[in-house]
């Protein structure tokens, strides 16, 4: 729990198979550092990164609690490098998201690392989501993506012979790249750099220490202590958190709010059998729904040559829990127990049964499939993976939709800061992204 730590300041700002990281390092030679990162995920990653390329003389550690970087959103997700059309004109998430993918393609291409710029289309099945789709397109145009079009039914043929639809946006910008394999290249660059990677190292608890480490002569030096749940302990003078899903956790146990709270939400895919893969040519998505943006079933084609359809999203019995039944107490307590996911709940009872059947059904998930490709049939498709995102909460329900960094105040305010939300698309918007935490780190640590 926290020591010496006092009340939390919260500031929001508006807004395949890869390889395994081979130089991982699972215990640290040294145990204390200028700066730990917590969390191994994208965002973790391309944030030590871009801080230790911007201060190579000081001394990084980054801790990871799982075996390997990038178990879980960053190495379960989409795959899809978003072009930046649905975020709201001028916000944070749009700007990031459009400088995020011309970073992203410019990191790809200078590493060699495979991608495909297959493109995706925004179909309009229904003549009432005709006006949303222009809109979506003006939105596009705003933010800056480029190279966008409104084509029509003989368009979409031509661009996805088996797809039907009214309308579509063409956005040949968007692409797909394996995410996992993208974080362990920041992960490399990282390590390249001088950084240290400790991968089984829980980090359970964050204290401002008083006395040096043993046989420290450097007084106060390093006086963050991270706590592992193996008893190990690292000091760092300036401290990063970048949880994912357990970000409101993280936060907490030194000593910031509980909210907003990260509720998990699954997504089931499913996947198209390989002798009907000429089905489906690039990404093919819905016209979103304006108050669950993030939902809608879509057609992804994968790097491995798969094809994944879905997800669905349901509220999740256990955060990083990838099938149906995994269950944990705690979050599933936690999750039941908070204000903001009952009034999300009756706000919205009716979409989340609807979710919950198709992932149970995955014949009703089909027929969704059926209004853009009306040859797929039931017996074209098999359950596929899962991903869980980490969905932030606020105590009136609200998705929180910007990105929230939060700090203590007194010393800790000044050495800690958790990146509590970054909201999804973080995988496309990670460079991006990554520069603005280290500005932020820069702004608030004397590094
Ligand atoms: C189903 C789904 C589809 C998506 N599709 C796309 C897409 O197509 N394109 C896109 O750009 N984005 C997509 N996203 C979003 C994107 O994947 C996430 O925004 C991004 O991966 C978040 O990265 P992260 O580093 O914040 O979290 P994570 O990848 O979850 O990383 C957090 C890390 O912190 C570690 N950690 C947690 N607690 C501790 C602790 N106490 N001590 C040490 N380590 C700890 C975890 O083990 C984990 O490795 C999708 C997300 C989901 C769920």
């Amino acid at each position: 729990m926290i020591r010496n730590l006092s009340s939390a300041s919260c500031i929001v700002f508006s807004a395949t198979v890869p390889k395994p990281l081979t130089c991982v390092m699972r215990h640290a030679h040294s145990s204390t550092y200028d700066v730990a990162v917590v969390g191994g995920g994208i965002v973790g990653l391309a944030s030590a990164r871009e801080l230790i390329l911007r201060h190579p003389t000081l001394s990084f550690v980054l801790l990871e609690k799982e075996k390997e970087l990038a178990m879980h959103q960053s190495g379960h997700n989409s795959g899809v490098i978003h072009s930046g059309i649905y975020y709201t004109p001028g916000s944070l998430k749009a700007r990031l998201c459009v400088k995020g993918a011309t970073m992203a393609y410019e990191y790809l291409d200078k590493q060699g690392l495979p991608y495909k710029r297959c493109g995706k289309l925004v179909v309009a099945v229904e003549r009432e989501e005709i006006p949303r789709l222009k809109a979506l397109y003006e939105r596009g145009q705003e933010n800056g993506v480029r190279d966008l079009t409104l084509i029509d039914s003989k368009g979409i043929q031509e661009r996805e012979p088996f797809c039907r639809g009214l309308m579509a946006l063409d956005s040949p910008y968007t692409g797909i790249v394996d995410w996992r394999q993208v974080s362990l290249s920041y992960g490399k660059d990282f390590q390249d750099a001088g950084g240290t990677v400790v991968t089984e190292y829980e980090a359970s608890d964050i204290a401002m220490v008083k006395e040096s480490p043993a046989g420290g002569t450097e007084g106060l030096k390093y006086p963050i202590a991270i706590r592992g749940s193996k008893g190990k302990e690292v000091r760092c003078r300036y401290l990063l958190t970048c949880g994912g899903l357990y970000s409101d956790r993280i936060s907490q146990i030194s000593g910031c709010s509980p909210e907003p709270r990260i509720v998990p939400f699954r997504g089931d895919y499913l996947v198209l059998k390989p002798e009907k893969h000429y089905l489906v040519k690039g990404n093919i998505y819905p016209v979103p729904d304006p108050k669950f943006p993030f939902l809608g079933v879509h057609f992804t084609p994968r790097m491995d040559g798969s094809i994944w359809l879905g997800p669905n999203a349901v509220l999740a019995f256990k955060r990083e829990g990838y099938k149906m039944y995994d269950f944990d107490i705690r979050d599933v307590t936690d999750a039941l127990c908070f204000r903001g996911l009952h009034k999300l709940v009756l706000k919205n009872i009716l979409y989340g049964v609807g979710e919950m059947y198709r992932g149970v059904f995955i014949g009703a998930q089909v027929k969704i499939l059926q209004k853009f490709i009306p040859e797929l049939s039931l017996q074209d498709v098999l359950r596929g993976p899962a991903g869980v995102r980490a969905q932030a909460l606020d105590k009136e329900g609200n998705l929180v939709d910007d990105f929230v960094f939060d700090g203590g105040v007194g010393d800790v305010g000044s050495r800690v800061l958790h990146v509590r939300n970054a909201p999804s698309p973080a995988a496309t918007s990670s460079l991006a992204i990554a520069q603005m935490v280290a500005d932020e780190v820069e702004r608030r640590f004397t590094l």
